[in-house]
């Protein structure tokens, strides 16, 4: 019998992590793609950086590491303060703006 992505605990609990996947989501991702479509749209023009597929999605991955996550299950709201979500805002854009600064310095670009 192969691997599967399910697994069964004695107490006949199942485990099915694609499930569980999908049922669990990363506020953070929804955070920084707010915050950096937010920062191009603010960004004075002309923009200084590369906008190609690659350059945006070592953005986006840069920042996702260096922010942490805020994990929640779907169907469920998390009630964040505002205060929070400005702080977590604030927070992501500080990490955007390192992560923009080293991929303008080594781009993964042709
Ligand atoms: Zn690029």
């Amino acid at each position: 019998m192969g691997k599967t992505d399910s697994s069964t605990f004695k107490e006949g609990f199942k485990l099915d992590k694609k499930e569980i996947l999908s049922l669990i989501m990363d506020e953070n991702v929804h955070y920084v793609l707010k915050e950096f479509s937010r920062y191009v749209e603010d960004y004075p023009s002309p923009i200084d950086f590369c906008l190609c597929s690659n350059c945006v999605l070592d953005v986006i991955a840069l920042t996702l590491n260096s922010s942490p996550s805020h994990y929640r299950c779907l169907g469920r709201h998390a009630h964040r303060e505002m205060e929070e979500v400005q702080r977590i805002c604030h927070d992501v854009r500080v990490a955007m703006k390192k992560a923009i600064v080293l991929v303008k310095k080594r781009p993964h670009h042709g």
